[in-house]
């Protein structure tokens, strides 16, 4: 089992931090949270593979977990970043000794078969209650602490000090700036089509944000939705993604058209209890058939705590909505999970798309994923074609459903519309 899903994710977090809280000012006592950035990650990733990079982060997260207490709480932020939260100290400089013994971990060479790595530590320390008295405000100052450390050479810690509240600004700024843009109605939905691969008719389209911030123009969803995920402000952005979508579904079914709304849903809204009531009701403030609506979850965040996944998932599924694995491929989920999960969709990730020649690793495993997607009656979805050649490939072996910028790039509902009237 993959001890990296087994951390605790950047919401459960939260919770921590707010329960070490709790009990700091309970027995008047501190705690720490620690901001973790594993250094060169980046370049092992993209020279040596995923599969690599997989490898190193697991082996780190195992060095980390082996130094850190029962009573405290290391999670997985995301990509290479990692967070501890370290209670009952008496004072702030205790929680060096602890940064000192997990830069230790990474001085031994990571073995990797036919490869020796050597990585190190970035680390950024925020104390409460003197540095921040909410998740939030901790965390982004254990990250500017953390930045800290990258800009002077990497590979060591540092406490937060408010000088380096600058780069929290930006956090901050960014984040209210979301904010406002929702009330101020800034964001809105582009679609891109996805074609049947053998008759070329459009079977779906999917919904994509974007940010038409004032003076920035368009922001893409790159941008600004990992902001989003971190300051919770992606439920919000979320539900209106969700709400417009479906109000847009609703015009385009009462002109008769019968395709479907792919929506995609980020993590957190994913594990969110409210989702499966956000969903219903959406659907029915519409008065839409859940059939019409298809959601998008990667197949990472599928994957994390994958018997909770199952359960949304199922409870979706019985609604007749339906699901797609995005960016699949990437996460490397078990065939026996693959069997029980009630997708009716699998999406290739977009780096297999991109290398497609025949004859090429790639290719096999784009074969491999869809005769394996077929023999579980699933149906498969390329995306990211942009030649000719990629969606004759695609074609020519099976696959059912591309979506591409050859195709069709992601528009507005007005420019969908008029192709859709021919
Ligand atoms: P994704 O779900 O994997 O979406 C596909 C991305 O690939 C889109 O980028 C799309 O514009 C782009 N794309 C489509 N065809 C091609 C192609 O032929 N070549 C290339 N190079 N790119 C292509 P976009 O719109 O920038 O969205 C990026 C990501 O942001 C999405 O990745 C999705 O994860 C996220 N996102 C977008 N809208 C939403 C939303 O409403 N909610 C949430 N939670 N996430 C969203
Ligand atoms: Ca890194
Ligand atoms: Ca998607
Ligand atoms: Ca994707």
């Amino acid at each position: 089992q993959d001890p990296l899903t087994r951390l605790p994710n950047s919401l459960l977090l939260e919770d921590r931090i707010s329960q070490a809280q709790r009990k700091a000012d309970r027995d008047s006592s501190l705690f720490a949270v620690l901001f973790l950035d594993l250094d060169g990650f980046k370049t092992v990733n993209d020279s040596l593979g995923r599969q690599f990079g997989d490898l190193v982060l697991i082996e780190s997260a195992q060095r980390l977990a082996a130094e850190v207490r029962a009573q405290d709480t290391l999670a997985r932020l995301g990509g290479d970043q990692f967070a501890v939260v370290v209670e009952g100290l008496e004072q702030a400089e205790d929680v060096a000794q602890l940064c000192e013994r997990l830069a230790d971990t990474h001085e031994r060479p990571f073995d990797l078969g036919r490869h020796q790595l050597r990585l190190s530590l970035s680390m950024g320390i925020a104390v409460y209650p003197q540095d921040g008295q909410d998740p939030h405000t901790l965390l982004s100052r254990a990250e500017a602490a953390m930045d800290r450390v990258k800009h002077a050479g990497r590979n060591g810690y540092r406490f937060f000090e408010a000088t380096m509240d600058s780069s929290v600004h930006g956090h901050l700024e960014l984040q209210n700036a979301l904010r406002q843009a929702l009330a101020e109605r800034e964001f809105l939905l582009h679609y891109q089509p996805k074609f049947d691969a053998l008759s070329g008719q459009i079977v779906g389209v999917e919904a994509l944000i974007r940010w038409l911030r004032p003076g920035s123009g368009m922001v893409s969803p790159a941008q600004f939705i990992p902001a989003a995920e971190r300051s919770g402000l992606i439920l919000a952005i979320g539900d209106w993604a969700l709400d417009e979508a479906c109000r847009q579904m609703r015009a385009w079914y009462d002109q008769g058209h019968r395709f479907k709304m792919a929506v995609n849903l980020s993590a957190q809204q994913f594990r969110h209890a409210r989702l499966i009531e956000t969903v219903r009701a959406t659907l029915a403030r519409h008065e839409l058939p859940p059939a019409q609506l298809v959601l998008e979850i990667t197949e990472t965040t599928a994957m994390e705590e994958a018997e909770t996944a199952m359960g949304i998932l199922r409870t979706l599924a019985e609604m007749g909505v339906g699901l797609s694995i995005d960016d699949f491929g990437t996460g490397y989920s078990s065939l026996a999970y693959l069997k029980r999960l009630p997708a009716g969709e699998l999406k290739i990730d977009r780096a297999f798309v991109g290398e497609l020649t025949p004859g090429s690793e790639d290719a096999a495993i784009v074969q491999a994923i869809i005769a394996l997607g077929h023999t579980l009656g699933r149906t498969i979805v390329a995306e990211g074609v942009e030649t000719v050649e990629q969606r004759d490939f695609l074609a020519v072996s099976g696959c059912d459903t591309l979506q591409g910028f050859l195709l069709g790039r992601p528009t507005t509902a007005t420019a969908l519309s008029e192709l859709l009237a021919g």
